[in-house]
């Protein structure tokens, strides 16, 4: 199970690590392949961006070109037309920003002074003029540029009219401002020769830091097109690793060729930086999203393990709750059906008092003591866990018939813990579990009924819920229904037992205990014994007390206007009252309908009512708030369980009725009359009444009444008595 369980968790680990792994690489690779589709996007427009502005500056170069050979074919013309003297061409150079202007004869001598002598004779673009084209060149081995236009006389081209510009002039015609300074243009010649490159940034530089070699394919390729006429591009690459775009296209039809260089990060170096950002944003957010998930896999798998620890163990005892109980017993007995499984329920008694007197950490400890101890009793496949409070529940397997013996040794074991109000005492119950539809839940019910039945016996206890007990349940409802008839219909009615008072050597009517009755309709008469204990269980006592109180107060009342002596009365009070707060104001509101003499009344409650209040306080307060609807007290069957003598220093009742388990013997061992002697000095001592129940012979009241006692109640004076009869024994009132 724990192995499975970890197996388990760690396939959601390696899931959780796989899924996130995916999630990284999915989003990386989108987040990569996004940024090459950007690039080359980016290297696209850069390369047109290129073209456009390469396109411009041979348009403009051209133009520039043109505008300077317009000049120079007016200059011609004017020269035909005789406008213009040879002799003027000097003047007419420097208006025209010539460095010199000369008129060649066909042959091609050098017209030129000193600085710019040259043999035209030998230039294609010479003859091409002679021709009748105009045309533009290097000027051979100098620094500068031939503009050539023919020269006509009569319709014949007699020779060329030569203009020559300086490189620094020429200069200016490539000195743009594209690409922020960064690019550079310049002008080739159809061989790829650079005619003219920009002062700021030489275009050999640029082109010289390439591996530029004639064999590589770009190189060969320009070469052909420059050859062509044809414009191009190529990307290289220069020494210290940086992209250069180059591209070249003809300027009009002079054989010239503009080329452009712009490195290839001009705009995609901002472009990578916000490319990497965002891949970098991309893959951080993925690695982020995915170390999320997966701490919240295994957080949630830590959860889902933490709750159902919590939701399966006891958090007191770290063994088995209810709920796993439950489960698992059901589990075990579908498995094995035919092994005999019974769920026992198991209280601990007093455990509130250990609580009380040592703190709840010893009673926790306590708790885990029997856990221990009860999983040591188990055997193979044999469950315990901890239930409500002090309850705990065991499934246990085995014949039937052992089930009493089982349980007889959990109490042994448990008996064998000492505790700070003794040796362990627990109640039990035991259900058997019906194999072919267990119902575990069922069963801890009936076993808690059962265990119930006997929970007040001392010490342990065990009963188990069996046909027997099944059919008893059946009465008792039976009874309970017929209970409820019975308080509709009036059934009950009190009988009065007369407490006598020694007077003169004679006994006389002192008083009276009200005791109830049941008149059932079939059966007749049924005393208290039959149906107080299904009372008191169920809740109906207090109704009952109730009634009787009531009923008691009625009588003291018509008696009051009959002119009977009113002998004071006594009614019995259940413990089960004190479940209700406030509950005396019942008796207050009764009292005060019936307009009964409240010091005529007397409540009897039982040692164990006292103790149900535990704190010997609360005692005081109740029996004073008794005392002040001005009813009397008294403590009754003293003696019956383990009634302290200390009791009677704290609590100032009236009354201290004897149980009549004091004389139930004899009263003639010197022991117990020693004993009894003792109780009524020292009642008499604290200004208590004594009261002897269940007296029956005349040598235990002879004794009595000489050792002090103030009233003895008890068949041998009188049983209980209908009320008619008691009220005969009643003299009229003094007055
Ligand atoms: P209890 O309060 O101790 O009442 C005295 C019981 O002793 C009465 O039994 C009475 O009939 C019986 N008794 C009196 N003298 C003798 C005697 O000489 N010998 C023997 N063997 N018995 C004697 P009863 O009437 O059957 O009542 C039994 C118990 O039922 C009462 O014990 C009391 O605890 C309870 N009870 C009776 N009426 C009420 C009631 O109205 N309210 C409550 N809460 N309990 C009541
Ligand atoms: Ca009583
Ligand atoms: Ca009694």
């Amino acid at each position: 199970m724990q192995g499975q369980k970890k197996q388990r968790a760690q396939g959601v680990r390696r899931w959780a690590l796989i899924a996130a792994a995916a999630l990284l690489a999915g989003v990386g690779t989108i987040a990569v392949w996004n940024a090459v589709a950007l690039r080359q996007a980016v290297d696209r427009r850069t390369q047109q961006y290129l073209a456009d502005v390469s396109n411009q500056s041979a348009q403009l170069i051209r133009s520039r070109i043109d505008a300077i050979m317009g000049q120079l074919v007016l200059i011609a013309e004017d020269l035909a037309a005789g406008v213009l003297s040879p002799e003027g061409l000097p003047a007419r150079a420097s208006l025209a920003k010539f460095d010199q202007l000369a008129v060649v004869g066909p042959a091609g001598d050098s017209p030129f002074a000193e600085a710019h002598a040259v043999d035209l004779g030998e230039l294609p673009a010479f003859q091409s003029a002679l021709n009748g084209a105009r045309t533009f060149c290097p000027l051979p081995e100098k620094d500068g540029f031939l503009y050539l236009v023919p020269l006509t006389r009569g319709g014949q081209i007699t020779g060329v009219l030569a203009g020559v510009k300086s490189d620094a002039k020429m200069r200016l015609l490539v000195d743009n401002d594209c690409f922020d300074g960064q690019g550079s243009t310049c002008v080739l010649d159809s061989d790829g020769a650079v005619l003219v490159s920009p002062v700021q940034r030489p275009f050999s530089a640029s082109i010289g830091a390439t591996h530029y070699s004639e064999t590589e394919g770009w190189a060969q390729e320009m070469q052909e097109d420059l050859q062509q006429g044809r414009a191009g591009n190529a990307l290289l690459s220069t020494a210290d690793g940086e992209e250069i775009w180059l591209d070249y296209r003809p300027i009009g039809d002079y054989e010239l060729y503009v080329a452009t260089l712009i490195p290839r990060d001009l705009i995609a170096a901002e472009v990578d930086l916000h490319a990497r950002q965002a891949i970098g944003f991309a893959v951080g957010a993925a690695a982020l999203l995915a170390l999320l998930s997966a701490i919240g896999i295994i957080y949630q798998g830590r959860a889902r393990a933490q709750m159902r620890r919590i939701a399966f163990s006891d958090p007191v005892t770290g063994g088995y709750n209810n709920a796993r109980f439950l489960w698992e017993g059901e589990r075990l007995v579908r498995q094995r059906p035919a092994e005999g499984w019974a769920v026992i329920a198991l209280n601990l008694k007093d455990f509130r008092l250990v609580n009380e007197v040592k703190g709840e950490e010893s009673g926790d400890d306590l708790l885990r003591q029997v856990h221990r101890a009860l999983l040591q009793q188990l055997g193979e496949g044999e469950l315990a866990a901890r239930g409500e409070g002090d309850t705990f529940y065991l499934l246990t397997r085995g014949p039937q018939e052992q089930l009493a013996a089982r349980m007889e040794g959990f109490s042994a074991r448990l008996g064998a813990i000492d505790t700070a109000v003794g040796r362990l005492r627990v109640s039990q119950g035991g259900c058997f579990v019906d194999p072919s539809a267990p119902d575990l839940g069922a069963a801890e019910r009936r076993a808690n009924l059962a265990r119930r039945t006997v929970a007040e016996e001392y010490p342990s206890s065990a009963a188990l819920f069996d046909g027997a007990f099944a059919a008893r349940q059946e009465e008792e409802i039976e009874r309970l229904k017929e209970l409820e008839q019975a308080f509709a219909r009036e059934e009950f009615c009190i009988y009065l037992q007369p407490k006598y008072r020694q007077r003169d050597g004679r006994a006389e009517v002192a008083g009276a205990e009200a005791l109830v009755r049941w008149v059932h309709p079939g059966r007749g008469l049924i005393p208290p014994g039959e149906f107080i204990p299904l009372c008191e269980r169920t809740g109906l006592i207090r109704q009952l007390d109730l009634l009787v109180f009531e009923k008691v107060c009625l009588l003291l009342k018509k008696w009051a206007e009959q002119g009977l002596a009113e002998v004071p009365i006594s009614v019995n009070v259940s413990r089960q009252h004190l479940k209700t707060a406030h509950f005396l104001d019942s008796y207050r509101d009764i009292l005060q309908r019936t307009g009964a003499d409240a010091r005529r009344l007397e409540l009897e409650l039982t040692e164990n009512v006292l103790f149900t209040t535990r704190e010997i306080g609360k005692s005081r307060e109740l029996i004073g708030r008794i005392h002040q609807l001005g009813m009397r007290c008294s403590l009754d069957d003293f003696g019956a369980g383990y009634s302290s003598l200390g009791l009677l220093k704290d609590l100032p009742v009236d009354a201290l009725k004897l149980d009549r388990q004091f004389f139930a013997g004899s009263l003639d061992s010197p022991r117990s009359q020693a004993v009894v002697r003792a109780i009524l000095s020292l009642a008499r001592a604290l200004d208590i009444e004594s009261v002897a129940e269940g007296i029956e012979e005349e040598g235990q009241a002879a004794f009595l009444w000489k050792a002090g006692c103030d009233l003895i109640q008890g068949y041998l004076y009188a049983p209980p008595l209908p009320t008619a009869a008691f009220e005969s024994l009643l003299p009229p009132a003094d007055n």
